[in-house]
């Protein structure tokens, strides 16, 4: 079913635990860790703890879920203390655009400067 946990979805294995995150922040909806391979000083993967294969499926089945991803993005950013120096949020959607995990997940990056367009 639409948004249930899927045997093969490493995202949803940090959403039970059974795979080991470094967890910043976490609502009934959401998790937000450190992403393992960091591209900048923060870089931050918030989740929806339902799975979604992209940000645009969460946002059709479940519009409280992807706000609630968009609000702790900017949490991570207000306690990161980026919001004085500005932040990207990104969505990667399809392989084509670099998306590897197929849960959909808020890249939440700063603390260095940002190039436009990105590569
Ligand atoms: O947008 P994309 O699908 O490429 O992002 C997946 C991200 O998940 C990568 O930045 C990767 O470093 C991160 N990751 C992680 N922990 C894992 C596996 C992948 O933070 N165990």
């Amino acid at each position: 079913m639409a948004g249930e946990p899927q045997a093969d979805c490493l995202f949803c294995k940090i959403v039970s635990g059974e795979v080991p995150a470094t967890v910043v922040r976490e609502t009934d909806t959401t998790v937000a860790f450190r992403d393992i391979n960091p591209q900048a000083p923060t870089h931050v993967l918030v989740i929806p703890k339902a799975h979604y294969p992209d940000a645009a499926s969460l946002a059709a089945a479940d519009p409280r879920a992807t706000a609630d991803v968009l609000r702790e993005a900017g949490s991570v950013a207000a306690e990161e203390k980026l919001d004085e120096t500005g932040y990207r949020v990104v969505f990667n959607t399809g392989s084509g655009a670099g998306q590897t995990v197929f849960h959909a997940h808020a890249h939440v990056l700063g603390g260095r400067g940002l190039n436009w367009p990105p590569g």
